[in-house]
């Protein structure tokens, strides 16, 4: 059974601080392109097969716009 992760970013909250980016272990969070409606661009996973679920972000991001979610596979 092998644990896999949800990397959910609050759109609202994010303010594009790039702390969760700087924090990654596994540099797998980026800024995309995509802007919230007070003009920030988002905070986004883009692997999370290689997610280790440390929550290192969500521990650092000062608006805690960040949740880990635990998937559990077969
Ligand atoms: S939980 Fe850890 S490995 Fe996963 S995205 Fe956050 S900092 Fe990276
Ligand atoms: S630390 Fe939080 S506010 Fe900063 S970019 Fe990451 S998700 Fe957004």
């Amino acid at each position: 059974m092998a644990a896999h992760f949800k990397v959910k970013v609050d759109a609202k909250r994010c303010k594009s601080c790039e702390l969760c980016v700087a924090v990654c272990p596994k540099n797998i969070i980026v800024i995309s392109e995509k802007k919230n409606e007070q003009g920030f661009r988002l905070a986004v996973c883009q692997d999370e097969d290689a997610c280790t679920g440390c929550l290192a972000c969500a521990q650092v991001c000062p608006d805690v716009a960040i949740e880990i979610v635990r998937k559990e596979q077969a």
